[in-house]
């Protein structure tokens, strides 16, 4: 699949129909033709749109590449994803179908930094406390924390994980990062691999889940590790919902085992309307929204012209940008 002579018919890019984050998709489109303008960027506004020029690109991007999909894929080499979890992708199947999927790490991680840098204030100055007064038009003392001397706990070290510790700089506190290949190091004042991930509970203060979902990952959180959390502690989920056990935690925020959750992940999703979780005064759920940024697509049309520049050079979908 290399060669100068393929080259044009590589990079033939399809966008497919689905949305992020009610960004209307034309605006992805346009993102990628201008990041790549002497590329062939056609949109698919329906299934049959979607299935027919699949079957003509070299490059898919969207946020969903189902087995159906692949069935009817050609010469399909990679499928840009826009999610930056591609937990919900058939990725064995892909993989055996010859086709390299990269992720949207890194689109993210300013706004992600942002929200969990919020989350934390606002526990930390009870914000939503406050918040529940204005509402009831209370004027009642409202007694807050000081975030500086806090230990900060992140959980998942790549690029949400690095930009929260770097956002969390101006604040005096203590960070400790929790990755699986620790050696890699990071921006945190401490960095420990995934064995010493309760060494590391029993100290925090605040919570942060930044890793992807993955059978390693998955309840990764759960009634043992809230245990171990400090009753004071608060934790801040940016992750996805099923890294946390739901029930362990609803009970923990109901016993006030824990001070708080910040939940921008739930699990399910959409949370039910009658979920315990929407009516508890210690949570704050946010809907899967910290990922939003008016230059989600830019940012990801970015990435994916980094990659193609690439297999320009290379003639290969090997070792891209986010590669998985
Ligand atoms: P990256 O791939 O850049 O980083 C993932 C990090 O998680 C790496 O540091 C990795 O460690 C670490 N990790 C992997 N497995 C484990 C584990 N078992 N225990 C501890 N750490 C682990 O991803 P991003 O930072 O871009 O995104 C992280 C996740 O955030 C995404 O997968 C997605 O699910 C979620 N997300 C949520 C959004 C939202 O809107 N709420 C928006 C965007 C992403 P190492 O490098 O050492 O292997």
């Amino acid at each position: 699949m290399s060669g100068a002579a393929d080259f044009r018919h590589m990079t033939d890019i399809v966008v497919l129909r689905q949305a992020v984050h009610g960004l209307p998709i034309e605006d992805y489109a346009a993102a990628i033709r201008q990041a790549l303008p002497d590329r062939e960027v056609a949109l698919a506004r329906t299934p049959a749109e979607e299935r027919d020029l699949v079957g003509r690109a070299a490059v898919a991007t969207g946020l969903d590449f189902d087995e159906d999909l692949l069935d009817a894929a050609g010469d399909l080499r990679l499928f840009a994803c826009l999610y930056a979890g591609v937990d919900h992708l058939p990725l064995d199947t892909l993989h055996e179908g010859d086709v390299a999927v990269t992720t949207a790490s890194g689109v993210h991680a300013p706004n992600v930094a942002e929200h969990v840098v919020g989350a934390i204030v606002a526990f930390s100055r009870a914000f939503p406390t406050a918040w529940r007064q204005q509402e009831r038009r209370e004027w009642r003392h409202v007694q807050s924390r000081e975030l500086a001397g806090s230990t900060v706990t992140v959980v998942g070290l790549g690029a949400i994980g690095q930009g929260t510790v770097e956002a969390l700089s101006g604040f005096d506190v203590h960070t400790i990062g929790v990755r699986r290949s620790p050696e890699q190091g990071g921006p945190a004042d401490e960095v420990l691999g995934t064995d010493r991930l309760h060494d590391a509970l029993a100290q925090t203060d605040y919570l942060v889940l930044a890793c992807p979902l993955s059978e390693e990952t998955e309840g990764l959180v759960g009634p043992a590790e809230l245990a171990t959390l400090p009753t004071d502690a608060v934790i801040v989920n940016v992750a996805r919902g099923e890294v946390v056990d739901t029930d362990a935690l609803v009970t923990a925020l109901q016993h006030e085992d824990i001070r708080g959750a910040q939940l921008d992940v739930t699990d399910p999703e959409p949370l039910p309307e009658d979920h315990p979780l929407w009516g508890l005064d210690n949570v704050f759920v946010t809907p899967h929204s910290a990922g939003f940024t008016p230059a989600y697509y830019e940012r990801r049309a970015a990435i994916l012209a980094e990659n193609l520049r690439q297999v320009a050079e290379t003639g290969r979908y090997e070792n891209l940008r986010n590669q998985v």
